[in-house]
């Protein structure tokens, strides 16, 4: 990693699993903190400059979700959940509070890292504000000027279809919940109506994709809503 090392907090109370947590962690160069409780990682949290958070959601004091919901009232830096797979519904709920992404125990440590370069990239962008244009499979998003081209080809999309394609992109390569994407692409009110979003990702990935039915990047994550995968270098990158 290039620039000063990106401080993680682990949250987690499984020793066994904080102690592997840490040791790959700062083996792939970041510094971390650690807390085996949720109120141990709200105080390290306010006392220090963290980066990233990797949150589990089962805490012996308090429920991970609360820890979010806490964490998300004076931090917008990301949260990446830990949680059991029996827990679907949790994850939802962690990400409709404002986590970034999740991983599901038991996790590859390819796949832990992969999704924290995600997270610590998105934070970064957000920042900046400057990357405006998000790519996959030959398909180029701009999101400043609102266009989209597939092979230099300029495709023309309905208001909507672009509105739910722009919100995946601002998310690259994080899960969005379908009650986000409802929210934000049809407004309150909505959050029931999964089969709008069912239609209009089948017409996206008709748009989109090489072979819609064997999506390659607007991808359905079962139970939780849809990731939108894109070209990103296999490393850290300028983040
Ligand atoms: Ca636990």
């Amino acid at each position: 990693m290039t620039g000063p090392r990106p401080q993680v907090l682990v949250v987690e109370d499984e020793a066994a699993i904080r102690r592997m947590l840490v040791s790959t962690l700062e083996l792939e160069g970041y510094q971390v903190q650690q807390a085996s409780t949720a109120r141990e990682g709200e105080a390290l949290a306010g006392n220090r400059r963290i980066d990233l958070f990797l949150i589990d959601l089962g805490l012996p004091d308090r429920d991970g979700i609360e820890l979010i919901r806490r964490l998300r009232a004076w931090t917008r830096r990301p949260i990446v959940v830990l949680s059991a797979r029996t827990h679907e519904s949790q994850k939802v709920e962690a990400l409709d509070v404002g986590a970034d992404d999740y991983v599901t125990k038991p996790f590859g440590v390819a796949e832990l890292h992969a999704r924290l370069r995600v997270a610590l990239r998105h934070a970064a962008r957000t920042a900046g504000a400057g990357e405006t244009v998000v790519r996959f499979g030959g398909v180029a998003v701009d999101l400043a000027a609102r266009a989209v081209s597939r092979d230099g080809e300029a495709i023309r999309l309905t208001a909507t279809q672009w509105r739910l394609l722009e919100v995946l992109a601002r998310h690259a390569g994080r899960v969005v919940t379908a009650h986000q994407l409802l929210h934000e692409v049809w407004g309150p009110g909505h959050r029931d109506q999964g089969h709008y979003l069912r239609i209009y990702v089948r017409q996206l990935r008709q748009r989109l994709e090489t072979d819609p039915s064997r999506p390659q990047h607007l991808i359905t994550e079962t139970g939780l809503g849809y990731r939108l995968l894109v070209d990103t270098p296999d490393h850290p990158g300028p983040a």
